[in-house]
């Protein structure tokens, strides 16, 4: 893939960039080196204004890097702007509480271990690789940055190769705002050169969000390497609804849920699970208000929906849902990629998907639901967990009882009830089975790239 901004509305390439060669790699991952040492000499008090100055920097220049974002790939504007101030809040949240977060322990009574005195303190562990996806190109790196700086540790930025603009702001961004320079370095690089940086001596870690196949590659190099990872690799969260649901907010919420992002976030809602009593009026709605959105220009503030961010993207989505169709699904809307230029697809409802389907297995990433029915709670649950996946889970009702058994239920990360699934910097944030390895986000999140040091005094 060659690294350059094309714009999925049009198709048209914007601008192309050399990659780095094996010099400039070899430097920048010294000069990260080189800013890990400088960090050890700050603390947390500078971290957290620099921290603050960074995040006014976004706030400051969302407009200009809203349009980067949107042009690179393809999210309406608004959305655009609304994860760059995400982002700023997040720096925010975590220049105040990473002291409190990396706050040691010490025992009540050390005479049990036999010490004077024994304690824990927690230590950046150095320079950390993160490869990050084009969806969020801003909120993703900065969900792992953040907490990654104010513990003291360096990044090593290798961005998805279709975002450069958005990788070389953040290049900048952190040296704008006083860190040293390399505290965060951009790689110009493909995916192929990333196993290099990974295996160098300098590299202590690696933190990935994409798909599962990149995922488990740079975990293999990292275990031959004996280096910590974090993985963050999608999902294909369930959306269940029960007769006791408002089904109207239920409505609204799942079709934000499936298209925010132009239906491209690991947490959209995927896979609708709706009791047989409330199944085809939550298809007749759902239906409708899908039908009813606004696919076009992401520039344009009318638009609900923009292109997907690749070709490939577009293709592997369509495929997905030929492939139900041909084997019996059936499209209630959506079903038929555009023609247009740009790399469009319409919002989709699918029903009568089952398990000899692809769709059943595989992540939809663009908007496309698909909805089965429920005969009962147990019932539900069991279509909930029938995945490879889980990431994170919603469900409806108003039973308390049965809200207790969903929470227990779902093999997911995270449950919202009666909610959407969303990111919030003060809630862990990651997956279990194939979504992933750790979590982000919260104390949690800053505490996977740090040494726990155990300290004992005689
Ligand atoms: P990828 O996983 O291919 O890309 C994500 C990042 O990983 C990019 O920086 C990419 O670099 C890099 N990468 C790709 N392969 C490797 C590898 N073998 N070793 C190291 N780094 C690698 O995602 P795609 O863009 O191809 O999207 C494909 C699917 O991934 C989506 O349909 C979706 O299912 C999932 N995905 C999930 C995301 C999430 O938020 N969890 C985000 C994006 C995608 P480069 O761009 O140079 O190839």
């Amino acid at each position: 893939m060659p690294i350059a901004t094309i714009n999925p509305a049009t198709g048209e390439t914007e601008a192309t960039y050399d990659a780095h060669d094996d010099a400039e790699v070899d430097a920048r991952i010294g000069e990260a080196a080189d800013a890990f040492r400088a960090l050890a000499n700050t603390d947390f008090t500078a971290r957290g204004e620099w921290m603050h100055r960074a995040a006014d920097l976004l706030d400051a220049e969302v407009d200009e890097l809203a349009l980067v974002l949107t042009t690179e790939m393809g999210k309406p504007l608004a959305q655009a702007a609304a994860e760059v101030r995400k982002s700023a809040n997040a720096m925010r949240y975590y220049a105040d509480h990473a002291e409190d977060m990396l706050a040691g322990r010490a025992l009540d009574d050390p005479s049990v271990v036999g010490a004077g005195a024994a304690y824990t303190r927690y230590e950046p562990l150095g320079v950390v690789l993160a490869v990050m996806p084009w969806n969020y190109p801003i909120w993703q790196v900065i969900r792992f940055a953040a907490p990654a700086l104010m513990a003291g540790n360096t990044v090593l930025l290798k961005h998805a190769s279709n975002v450069p603009q958005s990788a070389l702001y953040l290049g900048s961004l952190f040296s704008r705002a006083g860190f040293p320079v390399g505290a965060l370095h951009t790689l110009l690089i493909p995916a192929a050169r990333v196993e290099a940086v990974l295996r160098d001596r300098r590299v202590v870690a690696a933190t990935l969000t994409g798909s599962e196949p990149a995922g488990r590659s740079l975990a293999a190099i990292a275990g031959s390497e004996v280096k910590h990872v974090v993985l963050e690799l999608g999902g294909s969260d369930p959306f269940i609804v029960m007769p006791s649901a408002d089904l109207d907010e239920a409505v609204r919420t799942a079709v934000t849920s499936r298209t925010s992002n132009n239906g491209q976030a690991c947490i959209n809602a995927k896979r609708f699970i709706v009791h047989e009593d409330v199944h085809d009026a939550f298809v007749e709605r759902f239906t409708a208000a899908m039908a009813a959105l606004r696919v076009g220009d992401p520039l344009d503030e009318s638009t609900d929906i923009g292109p997907l961010a690749t070709a490939s993207g577009r293709d592997e989505l369509a495929g997905l849902v030929d492939d139900a169709v041909a084997l019996g699904a059936v499209a209630a809307t959506g079903g038929t990629a555009g023609d247009g230029p740009g790399w469009f697809y319409p919002p989709t409802v699918l029903t009568g998907v089952d398990t000899g389907m692809r769709l059943y297995r595989e992540e939809a990433f663009g908007p496309v639901a698909t909805v089965f029915t429920a005969r009962d709670a147990d019932d539900a649950l069991r279509i909930a967990n029938d995945t490879t996946f889980g990431l994170s889970s919603a469900v409806w009702t108003r039973d308390e009882a049965e809200q207790e058994r969903f929470i227990r239920g779902l093999d997911a990360g995270a449950v919202f009830v009666n909610g959407m699934s969303i990111s919030y910097p003060e809630l862990p944030f990651g997956g279990v089975k194939d979504s992933g390895i750790g979590r982000e986000l919260s104390a949690e999140g800053i505490r996977e790239f740090v040494n726990l040091k155990s300290v004992w005094r005689g």
